[in-house]
């Protein structure tokens, strides 16, 4: 299998070989062309398995035709359980976009630092990594808008749900547009993860590694 056969773009190719991608792993093989195809994503994977890029390079390839965002309306949002997740999520997207001809602007947010550098380095953000506690504060403070998320991903749901984000995530669902995309990940499976993938996910693909 390479990821010329997954409906990557050229320049995502490109970039996979600058970044010494040589073949896809199990994750990416089966997430990437739903996604690309627009469908939700039940991921059961755990880190290591290559979920970052599974998620990383889709979005990436939509959010390239799409003109470049001036505003604060962030068009893809990615909810991490921790600070440590959302620098290293953010490394991946900045990585790989800078491989790009059309850069697109990341952003990892996290509480515990100062938060208005984060406000001033929101302007012309389209991807968004942040932990809900922060995320919400940054909403409250109208430095992000949610109201055009097209594409939602929750990376370590269960992390997220085990460190006890579960009102915070629901008080973000509520800002977010009805329709948009949805990508959960999840190292495993259990009550809470259940309850939020019926909510969240309309008619998901189901990938376990
Ligand atoms: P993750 O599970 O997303 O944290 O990824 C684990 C590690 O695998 C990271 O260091 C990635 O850079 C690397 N990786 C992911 N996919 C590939 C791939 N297709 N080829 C080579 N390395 C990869």
């Amino acid at each position: 299998m390479s990821f010329a056969t997954l409906g990557l773009s050229p320049a995502i190719l490109k970039a996979l070989e600058k970044q010494f991608y040589n073949a896809p792993y199990p994750i990416q093989e089966q997430a990437i062309p739903a996604i690309l195809k627009g469908k939700d994503i039940l991921g059961i994977a755990q880190t290591g398995s290559g979920k970052t890029a599974s998620f990383v390079l889709p979005i990436l390839q939509m959010l390239q035709t799409k003109p470049l965002g001036k505003n604060r309306h962030i068009n893809a949002l990615v909810l991490v359980p921790t600070r440590e997740l959302a620098v290293q999520v953010g490394q991946v997207f900045q990585a790989f976009s800078n491989a790009l001809p059309n850069k697109i602007k990341s952003l990892a947010v996290y509480g515990g630092v100062s938060i208005n550098p984060q406000m001033i380095q929101l302007q012309g953000v389209e991807i968004l990594i942040a932990t809900p506690g922060r995320l919400l504060d940054l909403v409250d403070s109208k430095a992000v808008y949610l109201s055009d998320v097209e594409v939602l991903v929750l990376d370590e749901a269960d992390k997220m749900l085990n460190l006890g984000f579960k009102e915070e995530m629901a008080n973000i669902f509520k800002l977010l547009p009805q329709k948009r995309q949805n990508l959960l990940f999840s190292a495993t499976l259990g009550k809470d993860v259940d309850t939020i993938t019926e909510f969240l996910l309309h008619d998901p693909v189901k990938i376990e590694i």
